[in-house]
């Protein structure tokens, strides 16, 4: 499949799930808000902690998507190259390092000394050591608008767990799940990843083939398409020069099974 084609089928479905979202999702924090004894989103423009984390899931198809809109923009392959680039290349030497990708949580928390923002992320640094605001915030992928905290910023910024409206993450995960059911009507297979990585692999020549290339989808068997799914994210960061050790495969099914 070509670019254009791949972007005709992509984007009404992305745009028509994201519709159907919306409308939920603001049902449901008018729901909330019109309770004075729940518990407030204490999320404010200017707190970029989430940002900054090592594993922003996005699907492959959201990513390609985000680029396109990017590119439509105005903003040139060699101006997002480099952005992306140099973020993928410190991201992995961190792993290379560390001798994995940080997928545990462990490994999620020792990356955050890295401070590595998301390359989409406009800093503020008046607004605080990880401050600043998302720079595609009308097209930031689903994870990005339903991620939310009721706590304390602070847990965020080490990375702990925090309370949030259990009935918006649930749609959000919905949502993520119906776009990688259409990519894999699509494309025969879909994955989830970190966006920055994704963007990066994108804007590599070999990594966009490897997103284009249709395969035989083998949904009767979940196990064969979870293989396919996770086997597209390889490739995809293998586009990057990365080369996965011993183990990191168990770390990632276990990390994508713990976002859906
Ligand atoms: S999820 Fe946490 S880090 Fe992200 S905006 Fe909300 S409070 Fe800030
Ligand atoms: S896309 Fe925007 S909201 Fe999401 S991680 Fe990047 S800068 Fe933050």
């Amino acid at each position: 499949m070509n670019f254009v084609k791949a972007l005709e089928c992509l984007l009404p479905v992305v745009d028509a799930v994201h519709a159907r979202w919306v409308t939920d999702r603001d049902a449901m924090h008018a729901n909330h808000s019109a309770h004075p004894e729940a518990p407030r989103v204490t999320c404010t423009k200017g707190c970029g902690a989430c940002c900054h984390f090592p594993v922003i899931p996005a699907t492959a198809g959201e990513a390609f998507i985000v680029l396109a809109r990017l590119l439509a923009e105005g903003e040139s392959l060699e101006n997002l190259r480099s952005k992306f680039i140099p973020y993928a290349s410190r991201y992995l030497e961190h792993a290379r390092r560390n001798g994995s990708l940080p997928l545990t949580d462990e490994q999620q928390r020792l990356f955050l000394s890295e401070k590595l923002p998301c390359p989409l992320f406009v800093s503020t640094p008046e607004a605080g050591p990880l401050g600043g605001h998302c720079g595609i915030f009308n097209a930031r992928p689903f994870i990005c608008d339903f991620y939310h905290s009721l706590e304390s910023p602070e847990l965020c910024l080490l990375k702990r767990p925090h309370a949030s409206y259990s009935d918006i993450t649930e749609r959000g995960h919905e949502a993520l799940d119906t776009l990688r059911h259409e990519e894999r009507r699509i494309f025969g297979r879909s994955t989830l990843g970190h966006l920055p990585l994704l963007l990066a692999a994108l804007l590599t020549e070999d990594g966009m083939n490897t997103f284009l290339t249709v395969v035989k989808p083998s949904a009767e068997e979940e196990n064969i398409q979870d293989i396919e799914d996770f086997g597209l994210y390889m490739e995809l960061i293998g586009c990057l020069g990365y080369r996965w050790g011993e183990g990191e495969w168990d770390s990632l099914a276990k990390a994508q099974s713990e976002v859906l």
